[in-house]
């Protein structure tokens, strides 16, 4: 810690205004500008020397001040990586220019950025950087609002449960987020507002639910009056010039609008530009959409790999996106992670892939169209920030230039939906207005813009507006007369030098200039003695002088002066162009929104010609069925790398008329969770509107998705296999519906045999009888193949092999009926375990399976179901029995067998 404290007279007024902005904001990183670097003290210094790794130094050696530094010009990179890691950094910048100050000069934080404020120019394209909050209400709701700064979307939500919201974030996965310090309207006792209550407090968040919390890196708290009613909603009708919350669609939504004001005041207290351009928050729910839960988006590795660090080619993102542009990336990731849940909607979607698929023609023409496009969004987000350069507000415009030509590729196709995002041709309009064939409306392709842009900005302009020349000739007489006189003035300099090398005989003579000097004339050394005597010196080099005359003062304060007042016309028309820019940013996100959905469909029916998908039929039913189905994913993977070929699969399940479980046995490595995961990926891809991988499918609409799937990486959180899997098992139980698609897959392995095969039996029993969702079940317990004489709607299947001289092959089909054997021992073979080891767990396995064979076959036939569950499984130990059977009871006196069963009955209790 310092050894100074911030009114300890030995400290330097710098180090004074330095502890004054840490004290103000404790919590970040202090940036402190002193000339032309960015200077950090104290524990700040050691830790960006460290997570930088930068030279520390002392400021003062015998005080031993550690400090380290970046250089102004170049903070930017490190700045970033600092945000990466989830720092929060305060920029105290110098308010007045040090060259006409004397002594200390004023120093403020202008800025504190954030992860989820400062946005990343390295953000990749088809990623968002959502800056998230959540507040409990003294209702008991949990609202949700969130922003990404990089393209403006501003959304909120509100659930009636706190696990809701959690899993809804662990879903967006926010980059920071933002909740009140002491847990806001808590009091009721109720278990989520507790864990709110518990966060809160201990800054952390931690138990049951949180899944994926502490994957966000910043959470960042604020005082609890800033999420309150009283203050938020207030704050965002003023920043959406609304006088009722209805106006913006979040009428009886208290909850998520709360979220939405208390975003609203972090943002501007962190000091972000032009927020009043901020698009006006939208309310959206869940519920109208195939809900899947965090354990199931990383299960099913839709959008990331399984385990962090692994290749995103496992990803189904990865296998369907060829979208063409950043908005469509962007747009199938949020529909990959939200499918629809309305007939209507997906066979809109359908019909259009539909249309599109089987017309190249029409199809490339529209794909064509979007080649050009750079992210609108993104770039419209640089320039509300006033963060875009004339260079990338040049960029917007040629994006914007490609709109013309998209909306009459989208208007050659005829589906519904196509006629709606590229705006049907109006009939009547084509007979009235005939020779324009472009005359459609909805799609707004927003030339004026364009034609705004382009008139104003040169085509080429510099990056900076430091040197001009970015504003277009023509514009304004003032400035192309001010432009002339300092060209003239240049050209007199010209004249100046060559007149002035004559005049002295100075070859080497030169008019020159720099920031700090102005123009000047320099000889070097050699040549001082032919300098005239008017001349008058300036500045000594070692190896020059540098010299004025009044002649040369009088052009460069005129050069000067035109150039200073032609930037700052420059600026001004600038700024004019920038605000019409973003009086129109409503109708740029409106039409980037509907580039976005033509990519994702253009881009599903390109999906679909490639790889000969087909349509699947979406209805009201309870049915999922696929025939000749293949994985996606995998597929890709093996014709990539050549490893064979995938090998098709068929299902039926149906919850009303059965079956409704298909509870699936066979070897390891045979392809069951391959098939689980298949089937679940094929409803996502059906759902969201693409085409599938089968020669047939048939989906009766899935409200939810469950998926309980090995181990996860969750071990590393602190709970232990068997209790997560316990955990997502509860969450299956108690929220599926009998419209939900259950995938369970070797659930119990995480504990005792009996434990986890008697929890596996109860749950398949449980979800037949109550739930009656359709469930895919895959299971080593090969007891659990009894249940399809007790359970009506169950049905076993099984992944088939061969068996040879040299073991086993993998045939990876499934068929019906139960598997015989589990190949544990052949596949561990196959892994290379020791000769040994391999036959003396043949020996094993063989004692063990006459043992239970027996049990169970007396079990079964003897006991009603029920009863059956509790002496199947009863564990009896194997040597009381072996000496059971060992008896000649013939041959016992009656005290005999009483002292063997006291005997025995002692050594059970053990
Ligand atoms: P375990 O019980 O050990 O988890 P499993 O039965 O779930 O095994 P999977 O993990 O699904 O088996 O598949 C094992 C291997 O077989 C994987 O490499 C997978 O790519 C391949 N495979 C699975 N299904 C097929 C298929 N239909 N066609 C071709 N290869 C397949």
């Amino acid at each position: 810690m310092a050894t100074l404290s911030d009114n300890d007279p030995m400290l330097t007024p710098v180090m004074r205004q330095y502890f004054a902005a840490k004290e103000a904001h404790p919590d970040c990183l202090m940036f402190c500008r002193i000339g032309d670097f960015y200077e950090l003290f104290y524990e700040d210094a050691i830790l960006v020397a460290r997570e930088l790794q930068l030279t520390l130094t002392a400021r003062d050696k015998e005080k031993k001040q550690p400090m380290c530094g970046v250089p102004y010009h170049a903070a930017e990179i490190y700045l970033q990586r600092l945000l990466r890691k989830g720092y929060r950094i305060a920029l105290c910048e110098q308010m007045e220019d040090p060259k006409t100050v004397k002594g200390i000069v004023k120093r403020e934080v202008t800025r504190v950025l954030t992860p989820g404020t400062a946005v990343d120019p390295g953000l990749g394209a088809g990623e968002s950087c959502w800056l998230a909050s959540v507040v409990v209400t003294k209702g008991g709701m949990v609202g949700l609002a969130m922003i990404d700064l990089s393209t403006g979307d501003f959304r909120a939500t509100e659930f009636g449960s706190w696990a809701l919201a959690v899993d809804e974030l662990s879903r967006v996965k926010p980059v920071e987020l933002v909740y009140a310090h002491g847990g806001l309207g808590l009091g009721s006792g109720e278990k989520g507002e507790k864990q709110v209550l518990r966060f809160a407090k201990d800054d952390k968040f931690s138990g049951e639910g949180s899944f994926g919390l502490d994957e966000i890196k910043t959470k960042t708290p604020v005082e609890d009056w800033v999420f309150s009613a009283e203050h938020a909603l207030p704050l965002l009708r003023q920043q959406f010039k609304v006088l009722a919350l209805d106006g913006l669609g979040l009428g009886g939504h208290e909850a998520a609008a709360i979220a939405a004001g208390g975003l609203v005041h972090y943002l501007r207290q962190t000091k972000q530009g032009a927020l009043e351009h901020l698009e006006p928050v939208r309310f959206y729910e869940r519920s109208g959409s195939l809900e899947l839960d965090a354990v199931s988006v990383r299960n099913l590795e839709l959008v990331e790999p399984l385990f962090s660090g692994e290749s995103a080619q496992t990803t189904l993102l990865y296998t369907m996106d060829g979208c063409c542009t950043p908005m469509g990336k962007r747009l199938l990731r949020a529909t990959l992670l939200r499918p629809a849940y309305s007939v209507t909607e997906i066979d809109a979607r359908l019909e259009a892939v539909a249309e599109a698929a089987g017309d190249l023609r029409k199809r490339e023409g529209v794909r064509r169209a979007m080649d050009g496009l750079l992210d609108m969004e993104r770039l419209l987000g640089r320039v509300a920030m006033d963060s875009a350069g004339p260079r990338e507000v040049l960029a917007l415009a040629a994006t914007l230039g490609c709109l013309p030509g998209l909306r009459t590729a989208v208007g050659a196709m005829g589906a519904a939906k196509w006629r709606e995002l590229g705006g049907g041709r109006d009939e009547k309009q084509v007979l009235r207005f005939a020779k324009d064939d472009n005359d459609f409306s909805g799609f707004d392709s927003l030339e004026d813009l364009h034609e705004l842009i382009v008139a104003t900005i040169v085509d080429e302009p510099p990056v900076t507006f430091a040197d001009g020349g970015v504003i277009r000739a023509g514009i304004l007489p003032e400035l192309d007369e001010l432009r002339e006189l300092s060209r003239s003035g240049r050209a007199a300099l010209v004249a100046i030098e060559e007149r002035e090398r004559a005049r002295t005989g100075i070859g080497s003579l030169k008019v020159r200039y720099n920031s700090v000097f102005g123009y000047y004339l320099e000889v070097s050394k050699s040549n001082l003695k032919a300098v005239p005597p008017d001349y008058e010196r300036k500045q000594t080099l070692v190896n020059a002088e540098r010299f004025t005359t009044p002649e040369l003062k009088e052009y460069e304060a005129k050069i000067l002066t035109a150039q200073e007042k032609s930037l700052e016309i420059e600026r001004r028309l600038f700024a004019e162009m920038r605000a019409r820019l973003l009086a129109g940013a409503g109708r740029v996100r409106e039409t980037a929104r509907r580039v976005a959905e033509i990519d994702l469909l253009a881009n599903f029916a390109h999906l679909a010609a490639l790889r000969g998908w087909t349509r699947p039929t979406i209805d009201e039913t309870t049915v999922l069925e696929f025939a000749q189905a293949r994985h996606p994913v995998v597929e890709r993977r093996m014709e990539e790398s050549g490893s064979g070929r995938f090998v098709p699969n068929s299902g039926y399940l149906d919850a009303d008329a059965g079956p409704s479980i298909l509870l699936m046995t066979g070897p390891n490595m045979g392809g069951k969770s391959t098939y689980l995961r298949m089937a679940a990926l094929l409803v996502v891809m059906a759902q969201c509107g693409s085409f599938v991988p089968a020669e047939r499918m048939r989906v009766g609409l899935v409200d939810r998705i469950y998926t309980r799937i090995g181990a996860s990486d969750n071990v590393a959180r602190g709970r232990s296999t068997f209790m997560v899997e316990m955990t997502e098992t509860a969450a299956i139980l108690n929220t599926a519906t009998a419209k939900s698609l259950v995938l369970l897959d070797e659930m119990g392995r995480g504990t005792a045999t009996y434990d986890g095969l008697s929890l596996a039996w109860s749950t398949v029993e449980h979800l037949h009888e109550r739930i009656g969702a359709r469930t895919l079940f895959a299971t080593h317990y090969h007891e659990l193949t009894l249940l399809a004489d007790k359970l009506r709607k169950l049905r076993n299947v099984r992944v088939t092999v061969k068996e040879n001289a040299g073991g086993i092959v993998f045939l990876h089909t499934i068929e019906a009926g139960a598997a015989s054997k589990s190949y544990g021992i052949e596949v561990a073979r196959l892994a290379g375990l020791p000769n040994a080891v391999i036959s003396r767990a043949r020996e094993v396995l063989k004692l063990h399976e006459r043992a239970e064979t027996q049990q169970v076959a007396t079990a079964m036939k003897d006991e009603p179901a029920r009863q059956m569950q509790m002496t199947m499984f009863t564990p009896l130990s194997q040597r009381i029995v072996d000496r059971i059977e060992e008896l000649d009871v013939d041959d016992m006196t009656p005290r005999e067998a009483l002292n063997l069963l006291a005997e025995l009955k002692r050594e059970l209790k053990g």
